[in-house]
């Protein structure tokens, strides 16, 4: 979402006549986004304020003046701190408030150290200006919506209901518009997401409520959509019809990111998930029914207060008896103002750190016998860069491992079969044996 929100917010500054650079020491704008889900993240911006802080100084000798800008959940839950701890700022503004950013740099002698992180009455997509074709252009094939944010479902870890607030699904109308934006421009593959998505409820023109599934079916008829994606779900929101949408959509990827965090039904009470490892274990086998070929990748949180060597075992053994295509991993971290942090029980940071290792060796081992059993299959593959090599070219395949091919530029940006000859930890080489047409988009 991070991605996301940092396109929209250099829209808004291409609209106050910034352009983008890739040399920091050009700009007169800096824009920190930042993420405030683990402390590592959010330590990590200190450290890079106090180099921005240096090339400001730097700057002003020569005569120029630098804006700094911090946004994102570490501005909106510690505003007051990143003031403190750096005056060189200029402005925090929140994740909700970035469609106030141009009032914000016009006004900046007002708004020097200025804190922005109400959640405004007003929505800030409705505010935010249409992303230019060009622009559209240049970032490429694939690109990200968000349709939902934020999140009422509090685990006991998490900051996200405290950082983005409750959740709020935008209109459909909206969201479609936008899709045929990017896909008019020559985007194929859209992701959709939200920090909770599969609950997304928006309205229709009629002010009837929509669901995920009836957005996916409405985006797969949008003109140019050749694969669709979402992401992040949580498995209590994992409905009848969006399971079905995985049987039914021909434009779905059969990949789901269905977080689980923990495997101990002990731990995941918790941590407030209100739903057991089997409950996990039944979408999983109903979305395998559904869609066969679907692969499958989580989150976890390794180190739980209370966690025992027990519950970590049961989410080995999940872990064992899903076989995960891919899968992100944690050790827990303690956030501010959220219900765990002051617990009992806190894991040793040594007893977290061996776990992940087992937990990750683990998933490596079922990447790559995943990858490996791709070799020999013909998928379709959305080509988005040049590869390493001249005459090289890289791709996504459905499920969503990078893809290597010998191939001309011309073929960037569009999608095409290729049969798969070689498998790596984490990506995969191939032979381009034809174009796909969009009709042929997700027959493996
Ligand atoms: N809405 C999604 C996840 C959003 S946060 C869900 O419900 O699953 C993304 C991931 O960050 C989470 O899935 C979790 O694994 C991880 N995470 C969140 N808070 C964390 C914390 N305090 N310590 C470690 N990992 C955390
Ligand atoms: Fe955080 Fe996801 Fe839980 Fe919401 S459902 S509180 S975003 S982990």
């Amino acid at each position: 979402m991070n991605v996301y929100d940092s396109q929209r917010m250099a829209d808004v500054a291409g609209r106050e006549g910034y352009e983008e650079t890739t040399e920091v020491e050009d700009a007169d704008l800096v824009i920190l986004n930042t993420c405030h889900i683990r402390e590592r993240a959010s330590e990590k911006i200190f450290s890079e304020l106090g180099k921005l802080r240096r090339l400001k100084a730097a700057r002003a000798r020569r005569g120029l003046a630098t804006t700094l800008v911090v946004a994102g959940c570490v501005a909106q839950a510690e505003g007051e701190e990143i003031r403190r701890r750096q005056p060189a700022v200029d402005l925090v503004v929140g994740p909700q408030n970035y469609h106030r950013l141009p009032q914000l740099l016009r006004d900046r002698p007002q708004g020097a150290g200025a804190i922005e992180t109400e959640f405004p009455v007003e929505n800030k997509f409705d505010h935010l200006p249409p992303t230019p074709a060009r622009t559209i252009r240049a970032r490429g094939a694939t690109a990200f919506v968000t349709v939902q944010e934020g999140c009422d479902k509090f685990c006991a870890f998490c900051v996200v209901p405290y950082t983005r607030g409750g959740e709020a699904s935008r209109p459909l109308g909206a969201i479609l518009d936008e899709i045929a934006r990017l896909t008019g421009a020559g985007v194929g593959e859209i992701t959709l997401i939200g920090q909770n998505v599969n609950a997304y409820r928006g309205r229709d023109a009629a002010g009837r409520e929509s669901d995920l599934a009836a957005l996916l079916a409405a985006a797969a008829e949008i003109p140019g959509v050749s694969r669709l994606r979402y992401a992040t779900s949580h498995p209590n929101d994992m409905s009848d019809a969006l399971i079905a949408a995985h049987r039914d959509n021909p434009k779905l990827a059969p990949y789901l990111h269905l977080p689980i965090q923990a495997g101990s039904d002990r731990i995941l009470a918790a941590m407030n998930r209100k739903h057991r490892a089997r409950d996990y274990l039944d979408i999983v086998a109903r979305v395998r029914r559904a869609r066969p070929d679907i692969a499958l990748s989580s989150d976890f949180i390794v180190g739980f207060p209370g966690e025992t060597d027990a519950d970590f075992r049961d989410t080995l053994a999940v872990v064992r008896e899903v076989g995960f295509a891919s899968a992100y991993a944690f050790t827990y971290s303690p956030r501010p103002g959220t219900p765990a942090a002051d617990r009992d029980g806190q894991v040793d940071d040594a007893v977290k750190t061996e776990r992940l290792a087992e937990l990750f060796a683990l998933l490596d081992k079922q990447r790559l016998a995943f990858n490996r059993s791709l070799v020999g299959r013909r998928l379709d593959v959305l080509f988005d860069k040049p590869g390493r090599r001249v005459g090289q070219i890289v791709g996504r395949s459905p499920y969503m491992q990078s893809v290597y091919a010998e191939g001309d530029a011309d073929g960037i940006g569009a999608m095409a079969r290729v049969e798969i000859v070689g498998a790596a930890a984490i990506s995969l080489t191939g032979r381009i044996v034809a174009p796909a047409s969009c009709a042929e988009v997700q027959i493996a």
